[in-house]
């Protein structure tokens, strides 16, 4: 007997069809003598949607009630599960997040898991009762509800594995699998086996949704057996149906580039006649990060008049209209600041670029060759990052997917 979280991503759960069909897969499960929790996401477009109504009223409203709105999705997948499965005979229940309760902070719009209380749920599950929960949301310390960023069900699954101790965490997805890049854009991409934890955080972190980064981050933390499989096909008698994310190992194929990502929600922000005087960093960024914002890619000239310069990063872009009121309201002394949304990033990823040389070269000259400018470049060991218009997104990833030998043989 295996205790299992199995996650429902929005199109595994668009529509009371498909939800039945992922009743069926639990129910299989059960059958086979598991004890299950059921993680839903909101059907899909359900989110979209609900943060579109609130953006509708103020771009920059009360997180605490945005978050009231937009965990809303999820809730009503969860009750349609559990009548999904009670139909066929499974006991199930829902459980929305404050009841069970799944504690976060209170860093709204995007909160951390601080504690999940499993007792309750533990106690079901050894009668045979399956759990059902609301990917997503969480509650405060002051009894707000909260949510956990975009894509967060995969997070609240990963935190649901490691409170129960379960053996298995299966995400069932749109894809059956994580592939060399998202093979919506690329139809040539590959799909990955067995990925590490460590690509699968990069590539998760710099665009491919399969995973949300927090959930990569506490799986490879705690060790939870995670996979990525498809909800649309049966993985009965076959061995590894999806991907598995699994510790690196030293017999694992260290391909140059394992993978390529692209992510078009960060927002391009330039302060144009900065001072260049010691302290001004501080001074840009320290407002920022008070208002909960991350920053990501930097650049900053040299001062050619010894005096001012320019400064470029990148925040998400949804918090672009909030990075500029805090940049607004900060006393900075610059001359003028604009902003651009029209920006994509794109990143090639592999443990591999540790050992080898020219990787970053090749990239370049790549991106050169199709005539597509680098505005920002962002490099650690294992990733290398560019900033480009976003117009190119598309044409730079099938480039360099090609480029760095991804593209599967026909
Ligand atoms: P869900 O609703 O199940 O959470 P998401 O839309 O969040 O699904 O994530 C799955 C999508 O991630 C796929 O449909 C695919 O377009 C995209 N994607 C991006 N990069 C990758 C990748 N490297 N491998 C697989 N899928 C990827
Ligand atoms: N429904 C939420 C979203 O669309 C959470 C999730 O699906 O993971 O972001
Ligand atoms: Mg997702």
């Amino acid at each position: 007997m295996s205790l299992i979280v199995a996650k429902f991503g929005g199109t595994s759960v668009a529509d009371v069809e498909r939800i039945e069909r992922a009743a069926e897969k639990i129910k299989r499960e059960v059958e086979a003598g598991n004890q299950v929790v059921v993680v839903v996401s909101a059907m899909s477009g359900v989110t979209n949607q609900l943060v579109g109504y609130c953006d509708s009223i103020s771009k920059l409203q009360d997180l605490r009630e945005y978050d009231t709105v937009v965990s809303s999705g999820e809730q009503i997948t969860a009750g349609l599960m559990a009548l999904a499965l009670q139909k066929r005979g499974v006991s199930a229940r829902s459980w929305l997040g404050w009841q069970i309760p799944f504690r976060t902070n209170d860093m709204h719009g995007k909160a951390r898991i601080t504690d999940i209380d499993a007792t309750e749920i533990q106690k079901r599950l050894a009668e045979n009762e399956v759990a059902v929960i609301p990917g997503f949301q969480g509650v405060t310390a002051r009894n707000r509800i909260s949510t956990l960023g975009r894509g967060g069900s995969d997070t609240s699954a990963v935190a649901m594995a490691v409170a129960l101790n379960a053996d298995r965490c299966d995400i069932y997805t749109d894809v059956d699998g994580v592939y060399t890049t998202d093979p919506r854009i690329v139809p040539a991409a590959r799909k990955i086996k067995k990925i590490s934890f460590e690509e699968m955080l990069e590539l998760a972190s710099l665009g491919a949704k399969v995973l949300q980064t927090r959930s990569v981050e506490i799986a490879m933390k705690k060790g939870v057996a995670l996979q990525v499989l498809s909800s649309f096909e049966d993985h009965i008698g076959s061995d590894i149906p999806g991907t598995l994310i699994v510790k690196e190992d030293k017999n694992m194929e260290e391909e140059l580039v394992s993978g390529i990502a692209c992510a078009r929600n960060e927002a391009k922000v330039t302060l144009l006649g900065v001072k260049d005087e010691p302290g001004i960093a501080s001074k840009v960024f320290s407002p920022l990060s008070k208002a909960g914002i991350n920053v990501d890619m930097i650049v900053q000239n040299i001062a050619a008049d010894g005096e001012t310069t320019d400064m470029t990063f990148t925040v998400p872009r949804t918090d672009l209209a909030r990075s500029l009121e805090a940049l607004e309201k900060a006393e900075i002394d610059y001359k003028e600041l604009r902003s651009a949304e029209d920006v994509a990033k794109i990143s090639i990823v592999g443990v591999g670029m540790i050992s080898h040389s020219g990787v970053a070269e090749k990239m370049f000259s790549t991106l050169a060759e199709k005539g597509i400018n680098i505005q920002v470049i962002s490099t650690s060991e294992i990733k290398i990052s560019v900033l480009i218009a976003e117009d190119y997104a598309e044409l730079a990833v099938r480039a360099l997917h090609s480029a760095y030998g991804l593209d599967k043989e026909d």
